[in-house]
């Protein structure tokens, strides 16, 4: 029987000495070889081709003795945790629990009051998704919704694998269902499933059935399940139906409701413990793998294309839940890929959210592409697959650089021979053309947009000059009572050039000093001193000017917010490594206070 020391150095001590018997528990050779094929070679050691970089002859090296694993081709290396958080895209966190329960080794708990409460609306999701699809196979009244699933074209491994279902047309069904498996209303409430009833609220029909104090969110819809990153059930998109029956929404209070007023196409899970739309992309714990595989992650808008293109096998498919990607989302794909292709619906591409969501991708160094859907072959990646999958997949070969899609966006519907047309799209490309660093790729894209708009390389290199002079020039526009406000500065250096990161975080400063104490709040341990050079003004200045136009202090807060969860991520997985370091020549030394300084440090990073 195993425990967990306690006694020793006080609770720090009880989760190494954890990390350490999973280690020991769980051979780095045996775990690599669930994963990959094995071949000795020599003296403890065993090689396979790298599961992290694409490659024919194998450079990834694990070795018994030393319990590690090392890939020549692209320098990764590790423990057998960190190859679990590479290989499942773990966090640390996470890997430890997984790897925990493989080995049989029980970790301290640390936040035991919200990972308890997370399983439970786990469970509850979970038993959810189950009650309905249920009833999509059996519920006599859904003959609507099984209509609906032929005639997409979804056979019933895809509807399996995807847990599609149909919530029935009624306010009590789903919720007496799981409150005879036991589960709670307070729990039904908090899993997003069922919503309190208002008691002052008149309900919408006389003949309805009364509903109790808690009804279901999700009537006569078709419902999707929505899964995270490792299968877990987390939320639902509910699908309107034609047919069927009820004319009332799913929505938080039945009152709002006029009998007049149009159903909503979609109803989501609203945000909870365990639903965040902006950490969430559809699919990809069933994509993952495949993303890794192929080192590319194809980004689409809908549920629908998503699923379809598995049922017709390209499956490093997922979706974003709206038209740009979030902070979350991107570091969640960067476990996996650092390429994207991306797809638009029609009516998306080209507007100002959409470029947006490029550029923090850009930022934050995502090899971005953009996927164009042939002419006339449909609407959306759905309609194209099943038209011919062959074209969906020429389509994500074809995907154009972002730069290259820019290109031709800013041609489109312009009458190149009115001078006042050709500044405008000399307007929207010269500031791209200005972030490539390298020259020569620069000098050819304005030889190109030169003579495509029939006017002299000259003028246009003239213009681009103007466009550093302008944004910093501009500075006091933006910030007319600047004088006496806090400045920010982090000189760049030749050894730590300014990280694009920091740069978006700086920006935002620039732009809205009072946003100083928010960050500085998230980012407890970055300084930003004082004074800053003139060049790092013009830097921001441009940065700012470029990603951050007629963006509201709202959308400044958020983004501010994730680019500072970033850099504290980023932050924190270079000091585990760090502290990982030190507590090895800390124990080699013999140095106990020193240990538990560090074990202390490095408890507060998880
Ligand atoms: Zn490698």
């Amino acid at each position: 029987m195993h425990t967990l020391s306690g006694d020793r150095e006080g609770v720090n001590m009880g989760l190494m000495d954890a990390i350490e018997d999973i280690k020991s528990r769980l051979d780095v050779v045996d775990t690599v070889a669930e994963y990959l094929q094995l071949k000795p070679a020599g003296s403890g050691s065993f090689k396979a081709c790298c599961p992290f970089h694409q490659e024919k002859t194998p450079s990834f090296f694990v070795n018994r003795p030393r319990q590690s694993w090392h890939c020549f081709g692209c320098d990764q290396g590790g423990d057998v945790i960190s190859f679990v958080q590479k290989m499942e895209g773990m966090d640390f966190p996470e890997a430890l629990e997984y790897l925990a329960q493989k080995a049989g080794v029980i970790l301290p708990k640390f936040n035991t009051e919200q990972s308890s409460e997370r399983k439970r609306l786990q469970e509850v999701n979970d038993l959810a998704s189950k009650y309905f699809r249920a009833q999509l196979l059996q519920n006599p009244n859904a003959d609507h919704a099984r209509a609906y699933v032929a005639q997409r074209g979804l056979d019933e491994l895809t509807c399996d694998i995807w847990r599609i279902g149909y919530a029935p047309d009624g306010w009590n069904g789903l919720t007496d269902a799981l409150r005879a498996k036991g589960v709670t209303e307070d729990e039904l409430i908090r899993a997003g499933l069922a919503i309190k009833r208002d008691a002052s609220a008149k309900l919408p029909t006389a003949n309805c059935q009364l509903p109790t104090t808690i009804y279901n969110r999700f009537r006569n819809r078709l419902l999707f399940t929505i899964c995270d990153l490792h299968g877990k059930v987390v939320g639902f998109t509910g699908r309107i139906l034609d047919g069927g029956g009820a004319q009332f929404i799913a929505s938080e209070g039945v009152q709002h409701h006029a009998p007049t007023s149009p159903p909503a196409k979609y109803v989501n899970t609203p945000e909870t413990l365990l639903y965040k739309k902006s950490h969430i992309l559809f699919g990809l714990d069933k994509a993952k793998g495949e993303i890794k595989r192929q080192d590319l992650a194809v980004i689409v808008e809908g549920n629908m294309d998503v699923i379809t293109s598995h049922q017709f096998g390209v499956t490093n498919v997922v979706a974003s839940s709206g038209t740009a990607l979030t902070g979350e989302q991107l570091n969640l794909l960067k476990r996996f890929t650092t390429n994207l292709a991306i797809a638009f619906d029609a009516d998306a591409a080209g507007n100002a959210a959409t470029i947006r969501g490029l550029d923090l991708a850009r930022a934050l160094d995502f090899n971005v592409k953009i996927i164009v859907l042939p002419r006339n072959a449909g609407k959306d990646p759905d309609e194209v697959i099943r038209q011919d999958v062959e074209m969906w997949k020429q389509a994500i070969q074809g995907a154009l650089p972002v730069i290259e899609w820019l290109y031709r966006n800013a041609f489109k519907g312009q009458d190149t021979t009115k001078p006042e047309e050709k500044k405008k799209i000399a307007a929207t490309l010269l500031p791209e053309f200005r972030r490539i660093s390298n020259a020569v790729e620069r000098d050819a894209w304005v030889a190109r947009l030169a003579r495509d708009l029939g006017v002299s390389e000259d003028a246009l290199r003239e213009e681009l000059k103007s466009i550093r002079q302008q944004v910093t020039g501009s500075k006091d526009i933006l910030h007319p009572h600047r004088s006496n406000a806090t400045v920010y500065s982090l000189q760049p250096t030749a050894s730590h050039p300014l990280h694009d990161l920091e740069t978006r975080m700086l920006a935002i400063l620039y732009l809205k000093p009072e946003f100083h104490p928010l960050a500085q709040e998230r980012v407890s341990w970055y300084h930003l001193p004082e004074s800053p050079s003139e060049d790092l003004l013009n830097t921001l200045a441009i940065f700012a000017d470029r990603e951050f136009q007629d963006q509201s202090a709202d959308a400044l807060r958020r983004e501010l917010e994730t680019t500072c969860t970033l850099l504290r991520d980023k932050w924190i997985t270079g000091e585990r490594t760090r502290l990982e370091q030190e507590m090895r020549d800390a124990e080699l030394a013999g140095d106990t206070a020193k240990i538990s300084d560090l074990l202390a440090q490095f408890e507060k990073l998880i």
